[in-house]
């Protein structure tokens, strides 16, 4: 059996009234910087229940800024489980401070209260002092943010927690990025997460002075207004008044703006949010129910507890050893059956360019996820037969076909 026509492991929904909602922006009068942004920002900060929101050109760029404005520099460090995207801890290197990698366990790839402990006192051991964590929600699944943020708390370590893969899950009934837990949570907005911008990403924060300066180094650092004139006739005019044009950079900022476009989008996306949740989670319990019978040999996601996930992945533990056969000969298989999956991830840790900064490592609760772990097709507008049809090939993969 093969779909005819190829299934991702996950895809952005775009309608209509989506493609009409960047149309009209492309025939207004801003492209950037314009009422979009704001509007956007208002939005995104309503649904998380955070205060202030900040989009960023993307999430990588949101976590840099958060990671600046929280202190860490060079000479400083951070804790980032080892089971991400690339970009969490790559974010902590774009400021010059280093990264001690925290093991995740090894059936939920989550980094979990002792395991930051762990890395804690392996911080420690090597003289460092980690100003920063960034806890990872894993597929949508959230870490135990109440543990996590008491021991952060005794050590006096910022929390900013990547929540790209989380958007409308919650952890003890709070909104994944209402930052109860945390200083700041950040989200993407790329095609294969929960809405889709093409590109984009924002931080939530209920600090409005931090947002502020989040938005200030968003915009190459232009501050408008006169607090300390480098020479008085560049600050204000003859009444004493600002001059129109004046602007002062007093920190090094970048552009990392997002544009009214993408940000029309997003309005146009968040909209749907709840009901591409539902789908997620109608599409999960439908896996859930088909491949129970797979078990031992395949197992579903291990659920945590105190979380309602949104689902970003579906992805699912296969004893490839027990099975005889390797992930890339089923990867392969499902590909000439028109069925796409992926891998979330490769531990960060080893990737070639962290093994010759910090040696090699031993986490392995990381590796034992990894070893095991293959995402399968999840993306709202699938339909149950979509589904049957993934199941169907799993089956015959597994020999139970
Ligand atoms: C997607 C993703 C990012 C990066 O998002 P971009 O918007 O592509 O920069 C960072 N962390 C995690 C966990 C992600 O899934």
């Amino acid at each position: 059996m093969s779909n005819p026509q190829f299934l991702p492991y996950g895809r952005q929904v775009i309608e209509d009234d989506d493609i009409e909602a960047v149309v009209k922006v492309l025939k207004g009068d801003y492209l950037t910087t314009g009422p979009a942004v704001e509007a956007f920002e208002c939005d995104f900060a309503k649904i998380t229940n955070a205060k202030e929101s900040v989009v960023c050109g993307n999430a990588t760029q949101a976590l840099h800024l958060a990671c600046i404005v929280n202190g860490l520099t060079s000479g400083e460090a951070a804790i980032v489980p080892s089971l991400t995207f690339l970009a969490t801890a790559n974010a902590v290197r774009y400021t010059g401070a280093n990264v001690i990698f925290a093991d995740v366990h090894p059936q939920t790839g989550l980094m979990t209260a002792e395991s930051f402990e762990a890395a804690l006192s392996r911080a420690n051991d090597a003289g460092l002092k980690p100003k920063v964590v960034l806890p990872v929600h894993l597929a949508g699944q959230m870490v135990e943010q109440d543990t996590i943020q008491k021991i952060a708390q005794d050590h006096d370590i910022a929390i900013i927690t990547d929540s790209c893969h989380a958007l409308g899950s919650s952890y003890k009934n709070t909104q994944a990025g209402a930052c109860k837990y945390e200083d700041m949570s950040v989200f993407s907005f790329h095609p294969v997460k929960t809405i889709a911008m093409g590109e984009g990403g924002a931080i939530t924060t209920n600090d409005s002075n931090v947002a502020e300066k989040l938005r200030i180094l968003r915009g190459h650092g232009m501050e408008h207004r006169s607090a300390n004139p480098v020479l008085p006739d560049m600050g204000l005019d003859e009444n004493g008044n600002p001059n129109p044009w004046y602007y002062e950079m007093n920190g090094l900022g970048y552009n990392y703006r997002e544009s009214d476009i993408h940000c029309a989008l997003g309005i146009s996306q968040l909209k749907k949010l709840s009901r591409f949740i539902q789908r997620r989670q109608e599409l999960v319990a439908l896996y859930d129910k088909l491949l129970l019978p797979l078990a031992p040999l395949l197992l579903e996601p291990l659920r945590v507890e105190d979380c309602v996930p949104s689902w970003h992945l579906y992805a699912v533990r296969i004893d490839f050893e027990a099975l005889g056969k390797t992930r890339a000969s089923i990867m392969n298989s499902l590909k000439r059956k028109n069925i796409g999956t992926q891998v979330h991830y490769m531990p960060v840790h080893q990737q070639p360019y962290y093994r010759n900064l910090y040696g090699v490592q031993n986490l392995p609760g990381a590796d034992n996820y990894y070893s095991q772990t293959l995402s399968l097709p999840l993306f709202p507008s699938m339909t149950d037969d979509n589904v049957h049809e993934v199941v169907g090939a799993i089956e015959e993969e597994l020999g139970r076909g």
